[in-house]
């Protein structure tokens, strides 16, 4: 019989309804976890997800809840603990990326939208999750940021810095945390998702030539290095932010 790297577990995914959320979401239960899927306004995507999801077997639940607002992702942990069970495995997915016309009018209301879903949005899902974590001895976390936290991307002003504030969350509470819950981060580079869907061809031709593996990433991708940084098999990591962007931002 198959040894499921994650049979049994709980897992908590936010934004599974398309995209990364998604692959994410279908791997670890092709691993064995059963799976919550959270989603904020797509609930036909997120029954696609779940469609997908169940055709391995394992238990699933959708549950909306807008990750920017405290009282909705209280209601997410709680009745993602009631249908499921204790949460073991918590993914940070859920995010977005507003470009404005003109970056350096620093757009007040896009940054506090963005600071609101990406960083607000990573921080209370583990705020709610971690008293559990603690009490049972156990918990693997992952957070999505981006490589537009780590580089200098003069569009990108105020995603890049969120991004960087969610690296920065995960290294400053990993040590917090530790020896029983592990925190990490998957900085992705450009993915094939909805997410992308307004780069205009000469920009994605210029992205793929300046990318040493020479294309755009896929989700399942993303979804791999997620599941590493879930699994035993990266027992020895926390704190640390891991690059999938087919080469183009090395770190030191
Ligand atoms: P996507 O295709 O646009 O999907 C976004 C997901 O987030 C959807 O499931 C959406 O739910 C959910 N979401 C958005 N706002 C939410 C909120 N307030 N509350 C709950 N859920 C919310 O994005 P993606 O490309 O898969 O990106 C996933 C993560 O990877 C994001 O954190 C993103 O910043 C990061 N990332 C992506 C790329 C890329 O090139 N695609 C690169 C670097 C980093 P609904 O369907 O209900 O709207």
């Amino acid at each position: 019989m198959k040894n499921l790297e994650f049979k049994g577990k709980v897992a908590l995914i936010t934004g599974a309804s398309r995209g990364i959320g998604r692959a994410i979401a279908i791997e670890l239960a092709k691993n064995g976890a059963n799976i919550a899927i959270n989603y904020n306004s797509n609930l036909k995507s997120a029954k696609e997800t779940q469609k997908l999801v169940d055709k391995t077997g394992v238990k699933s639940e959708i549950i909306k809840a807008d990750v920017s607002r405290e009282k909705s992702i209280k209601l997410l942990i709680k009745q993602t603990e009631k249908k499921l069970g204790p949460i073991d495995l918590l993914v940070t997915n859920a995010g977005i990326a507003l470009l404005s016309k003109d970056p350096l009018k620093l757009d007040y209301k896009i940054w506090k939208k963005t600071m609101a879903t990406n960083v607000d949005g990573t921080l209370l899902p583990i705020k709610e999750v971690l008293p559990g974590m603690i009490k049972r001895k156990y918990g693997r976390i992952v957070c999505l940021s981006s490589i537009a936290g780590l580089g200098m991307r003069p569009n990108m002003i105020t995603y890049g810095t969120s991004k960087a504030a969610v690296i920065a969350l995960v290294r400053n509470l990993s040590a917090a945390v530790a020896p029983h819950i592990r925190i990490n981060s998957v900085a992705p580079g450009l993915i094939e998702t909805d997410m992308i869907e307004s780069l205009d061809k000469k920009t994605r031709k210029n992205m793929i030539e300046n990318t040493p593996l020479k294309r755009i990433g896929k989700p399942q991708d993303i979804a791999n290095s997620v599941c590493y940084l879930l699994s035993d098999r990266s027992d020895y990591t926390t704190g640390q932010t891991i690059v999938t962007d087919g080469g183009r931002v090395p770190l030191p």
